[in-house]
């Protein structure tokens, strides 16, 4: 889903989510793990106060995995339980059922001693565009739900999906706005494609990938299309390059030769090398890799 983010549709998904909230006990935070907190949003902690808070690392099939468990940790050690998912994987979310059963048990346990008695906790699914929320609910309804014989309507207003005797869930997703304001983050979002490439010029981003990689995962470039070993050639444009990023120009020009992707001249087409550079790196041919590591974490 492609969402523009207007003035007008941010201050709307945040009415929507203020409503939807007040009605939950847990609001389930689906997070790319990729880069958890550059794909947090920026509001959430206000928006979720005083909830239950449970963190999905979702893409985790993507991301470095010794990094993913710093960020489980990190979550756990600021009061949020903390999961990995691969959300289409529906075997997968079995990790996340076992913990929401925990929240649930516990709720249950408070109420009753409160004298409430058969309240079943209420949750809702929480995140920015395209972090997976459709994917997960369908993965972890299906599984529940087949006990229940409940399944998720396509239906206006506001729909619960029972599952089990003491959970239900809110079966439309709060859909948060992205952090535009931090240009780090709007950048690492943009490689990971969940802003879309016309904010952020395709060969920009995959100069700056290319930088990234070989100072965090020195070798995949390599590994993938068979240079960057030390060798250079000129770059294909070099008065259009950005000086600063002239070494990793003349790098993305080499994977356009090695690809063959190539202009009439038969010099390298930077723009196709881009984006099958960036195709590569989101659909996981140039290995695990994560953005952002946990603060103070030392993977
Ligand atoms: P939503 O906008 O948050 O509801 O996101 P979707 O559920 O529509 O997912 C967006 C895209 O991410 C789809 O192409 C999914 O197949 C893909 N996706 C969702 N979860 C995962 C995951 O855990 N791993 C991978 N590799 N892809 C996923």
């Amino acid at each position: 889903m492609e969402i523009q983010w207007y003035p007008g549709h941010m201050a709307k998904a945040k009415r929507m989510m203020q409503e939807d909230v007040r009605l939950v006990d847990l609001v389930i935070e689906i997070l790319d793990a990729r880069l958890p907190l550059s794909s947090r949003n920026p509001d959430i902690d206000e928006l979720g106060k005083n909830k239950q808070r449970l963190i999905i690392l979702n893409k985790a099939d993507l991301a470095d995995e010794a990094v993913t468990a710093g960020w489980k940790k990190w979550f756990e050690a600021n009061g949020c339980f903390a999961v990995t998912a691969d959300a289409r994987v529906r075997g997968n979310v079995r990790n996340s059922y076992q913990v929401i059963e925990k929240i649930c048990r516990e709720k249950t346990e408070r109420d009753r001693k409160r004298g409430i008695l058969n309240r079943p906790v209420r949750a809702m699914v929480a995140g920015i565009p395209n972090v997976g929320k459709s994917t997960w609910i369908n993965s972890y309804v299906g599984r529940a739900s087949a006990k229940t014989g409940n399944k998720p309507g396509v239906t206006k207003g506001k729909q619960w999906i029972r599952l089990g005797n003491n959970l239900e869930l809110l079966d439309t997703p709060g859909i948060l706005w992205p952090k535009f304001q931090d240009p780090e983050a709007g950048l690492k979002l943009a490689l990971v494609g969940t802003i879309n490439d016309d904010i952020l010029e395709e060969q920009t981003l995959a100069v700056q990938l290319l930088r990234f990689l070989n100072r965090n995962y020195p070798g995949r470039v390599e590994e993938r299309y068979g240079v960057g070993a030390g060798k250079t050639s000129a770059a294909a444009n070099p008065e259009e390059n950005d000086e600063h990023y002239r070494g990793e120009y003349q790098l993305l020009n080499e994977v356009a030769v090695s690809r063959g992707a190539l202009k009439k001249g038969g010099e390298g087409d930077l723009s196709r090398a881009a984006s099958l550079l960036l195709d590569d790196f989101r659909s996981g041919r140039l290995g695990r890799i994560s953005l952002e590591k946990a603060p103070g974490s030392s993977e």
